[in-house]
């Protein structure tokens, strides 16, 4: 017999949880996401969303999603291998490859989904997966679900992802080798140094892995992502986004060769087992990606690089022109003191949250701002003077 009922054990876990700083809450909106939200009757200007470019509420994806739920419905109604495969997805598969110039796309219901389908199915027992320390959750999990050997390489340390690599084929030279990283990191906004790691990658013969969830829609004039800005596309073997963050409506994708993407169909088991992703999911990210290459899009793009330009400098970071992403992490190391900061910026009108353990390691609790090309000069000029007179 267990010790305990449930709700006695969670109420004790919740405890503990509450003690180290760390419980956390669902505190839903009074309005839509965007860049002035209401929560609790009170309106903030958001600097929390992913939305980066504010296509989420965009009109062109608004009816898109309204027009596919009238004519095709709302759910799918079955796997995309039984009958759940409609004309509208593979349009949304053509769509992400002929943009990121890749012969095939793959699409799921998130890229959490996307991540736990694809690296089990790539790699398993026998071989070896070399993952960036900050790695996303997604990541992190679908490595330990392939049941490959997984080993961690300090943050963007290129030494140290070199040793590793070396010992992998030193070790175990018939194993198939899946390097593992983030474009633009989540929690820290920095990038990956993809030409590096290429290099590494043809050194060595392994395979890699890029997941482009913060970069797709932020990094490069088009907003076309690292791999891609960088002229490395070809050479990044599984390439992962997101349809959830600037494209503005929901679901993941993977982007690569037509065999490697037929395998997925074929063993991605979060691809295999699961619902086909709603048509006005699909129908939104299709409008999604189309506003993000038109000339809109574009001044869009723009907008963003300057928002986020105007914020790092405002507040005495450093900012570089070239691939600006729209992440800025606020470092203040102890939990209780980002809550607290956080927790002051609220009563200035700002939503920017303090993200903590386990998101990101102890002791390097952060404000996450998240810049938007929806923001206005005005508000961006209003947080940059509340930062600098609360923190500096
Ligand atoms: C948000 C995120 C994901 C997951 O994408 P969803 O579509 O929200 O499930 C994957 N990787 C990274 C780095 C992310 O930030």
């Amino acid at each position: 017999m267990n010790r305990e009922s449930i709700a006695a054990h969670s109420h004790a876990k919740l405890e503990e949880i509450t003690k180290r700083n760390l419980r956390r809450q669902l505190n839903p909106l009074d309005s839509p996401q965007g860049v002035e939200i209401v929560q609790n009757g009170v309106t903030l200007i958001n600097f929390s969303s992913n939305d980066y470019l504010g296509l989420a509420t965009h009109p062109a994806l608004k009816e898109a999603a309204a027009k596919a739920a009238i004519d095709l419905g709302v759910g799918s109604g079955a796997s995309r291998l039984v009958t759940g495969s409609l004309p509208i997805h593979s349009e949304l598969e053509a769509v992400i490859s002929e943009f990121k110039q890749t012969q095939a796309a793959l699409t799921f219901s998130s890229g959490y989904a996307a991540a736990l389908g694809t690296i089990p199915a790539l790699v398993g027992k026998d071989d070896m997966i070399i993952l960036d320390k900050l790695s996303h959750a997604c990541l992190v999990d679908g490595a330990r679900l392939s049941g490959a050997k997984v080993r961690v390489y300090k943050h963007n340390d290129m030494d140290q992802l070199e040793d590793r690599l070396r010992w992998a084929r030193t070790t175990h030279p018939q194993a198939n080798v899946l390097v593992v990283t983030e474009a633009v990191f989540s929690m820290d906004g920095d990038m990956a140094p993809l030409r590096e790691m290429v290099a590494l990658k043809q050194k060595f013969g392994v395979w890699l892995m890029v997941d482009e969830a913060h970069a797709l829609g932020v990094v490069g004039k088009q907003g076309e992502g690292l791999a891609l800005a960088l002229g490395l596309n070809d050479q990044i073997d599984v390439q992962m986004g997101t349809l959830s963050k600037a494209i503005g409506s929901s679901g993941g994708y993977i982007c690569g060769s037509r065999s490697m993407i037929d395998l997925l169909i074929n063993s991605a088991r979060s691809f295999i087992y699961s619902t086909a992703p709603p048509p006005p999911a699909a129908a939104a990210a299709i409008s999604g990606i189309t506003i993000m290459q038109s000339p809109e899009g574009l001044e869009k793009i723009r907008c963003l690089h300057d928002n986020t330009l105007c914020i790092l400098k405002g507040i005495g970071l450093h900012a570089t022109a070239a691939h600006v992403p729209a992440i800025i992490p606020v470092i203040t190391g102890d939990e209780s003191k980002a809550l607290e900061v956080s927790q002051i910026l609220k009563q200035r009108g700002f939503m920017i949250p303090a993200i903590r353990f386990p998101t990101v390691a102890k002791n390097a609790a952060r404000l996450r701002i998240t810049v938007s090309a929806a923001h206005r000069r005005d508000q961006i000029q209003k947080l940059i003077a509340q930062i600098r007179e609360i923190l500096c």
